[in-house]
């Protein structure tokens, strides 16, 4: 029989012993067989040549709206950001915010566009996004970013998320700004308590996301206590309101690297109220010198996750949009190097962070959707040694165009 659906063939799945290879084949946007040897025909016959193939990554935190504009930062910002102990982070968010009077849904759309690209070259096929909403950024961002998910359906799949980086209470006007950007269509409500001035301040601008996203049927999430301050505890009253809520297991914690100065008890007791709120935790160890309790974290059950964060803007000038990197410097940042710990970061560029985005059925096996990645090496350790571009990457069943990709994202002269 012959289809025009892909065929994998000769894929090694992870855990494969012996060289044992399988052919894998897609029908429909799901994965239809997978088993040695596949007599059917394909029009996309995708010869993996024993290496390995699994499911494709999804990168659960990216600044989408400011991606190439470290261009457009004063080097103010920047060592406002790089100093010591992250003392300075709440004052680089303020310097680096100036950018966004210049905010045009035009020219947000044309970086973002180009982030995307490498997404999809690099095997990524969902994509958590995040758009600035403030009285300065107003609604460009959003509209940039909601054009760029309509733009990209079938290929990258865009969860934009409404962000009030500025503050709700701090911000005058913010509170308006992210209802109508998710009457926009913003899928995610996000925010950003510890940036404001007190805790009653922090409360309020928790409880505002909060009710915001139960009316609307959104999740939420929010970067947490993201500096060197142990003093600082917005993931408890995030993890206290998801449960208040009953919005358990729809609530996403991003950085939370204040955790690396709780004390250990309280560490305990925060872990215990993450497990019955159903928090995820995404860390991004490339873009700070300080990390969330990952270990701890895992030990307990929780599901941890990587992001890229953020692609040459104010806060990181690297970045291409590719997890496999993101990964391999997790590897060397928070040390972990063993054969498990290899299984274990993988785990978080791909199964982790689709379960905390709940995107629903995701992995590689019959009848889930086919969003899957044709690597160029043989096991994880090689795939993470190279971190290069994946030979064939499927996205709900279909093959993407990596020529097009690489076009539009101008990765020569980039
Ligand atoms: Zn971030």
């Amino acid at each position: 029989m012959q289809t025009t659906d892909p065929i994998i063939r000769r894929a090694r799945l992870r855990g494969a012993g012996n060289g044992q290879v399988v052919d894998i084949a897609v029908s429909a946007g799901r994965i239809a067989q997978i088993a040695p040897g596949l007599p059917d025909r394909a029009s996309q016959e995708i010869d993996a040549g024993h290496n390995l193939v699994t499911p494709s990554f999804v990168n659960p935190h990216m600044h989408l709206c400011k991606v190439f504009t470290l261009p457009m930062m004063s080097e103010a910002a920047l060592l406002a950001y790089q100093q010591a102990g992250m003392s300075g982070a709440a004052a680089a968010i303020e310097l680096a915010s100036e950018i966004k009077k210049s905010y045009r849904a035009s020219w947000i759309e044309n970086n973002a566009r180009r982030a995307v690209a490498l997404a999809a070259l690099y095997g990524t096929t969902h994509l958590r996004a995040f758009a600035d909403v403030d009285t300065k950024a107003r609604l460009e961002a959003v509209k940039a970013l909601l054009a760029i998910r309509e733009e990209f359906s079938g290929i990258v799949e865009l969860q934009v998320v409404a962000f009030a980086q500025d503050g709700i209470v701090k911000e005058p006007g913010a509170d308006r700004l992210m209802e109508q950007a998710v009457a926009l269509g913003a899928d995610v409500v996000g925010g950003i308590p510890w940036i404001e001035r007190t805790h009653a301040d922090m409360q309020s601008h928790v409880d505002f996301c909060f009710d915001l996203a139960v009316a609307n049927g959104k999740d939420v999430s929010m970067l947490l206590d993201d500096a060197g301050d142990g003093n600082l505890r917005t993931l408890e009253m995030m993890a206290r309101a998801a449960v208040k809520r009953g919005w358990q297991g729809r609530a996403l914690a991003h950085h939370c690297r204040a955790m690396s100065a709780y004390p250990e008890p309280y560490l305990r007791n925060l872990i215990a109220l993450l497990r019955e709120a159903r928090i995820a935790v995404v860390s991004n160890p490339h873009t700070g010198p300080l990390h969330a309790r990952l270990p701890e974290l895992r030990a307990a059950g929780i599901t941890v996750c990587l992001g890229q964060d953020d692609i040459s803007d104010a806060y990181y000038p690297y970045g291409r949009n590719n997890m496999l990197e993101v990964a391999f410097l997790a590897s060397h940042l928070l040390w972990m190097m063993s054969r498990n710990d290899m299984e274990t970061l993988y785990d978080m560029i791909t199964v982790n962070p689709a379960a905390a985005l709940n995107i629903g059925d995701f992995g590689l096996r019959v009848g889930a959707p086919a969003n899957i990645v044709v690597l160029d090496q043989p096991s994880i350790s090689e795939t993470l040694r190279f971190h290069g571009e994946p030979r064939a990457v499927i996205s709900r069943g279909r093959l993407v165009d990596l020529h097009r990709m690489r076009e539009l994202a101008a990765v020569r002269g980039a």
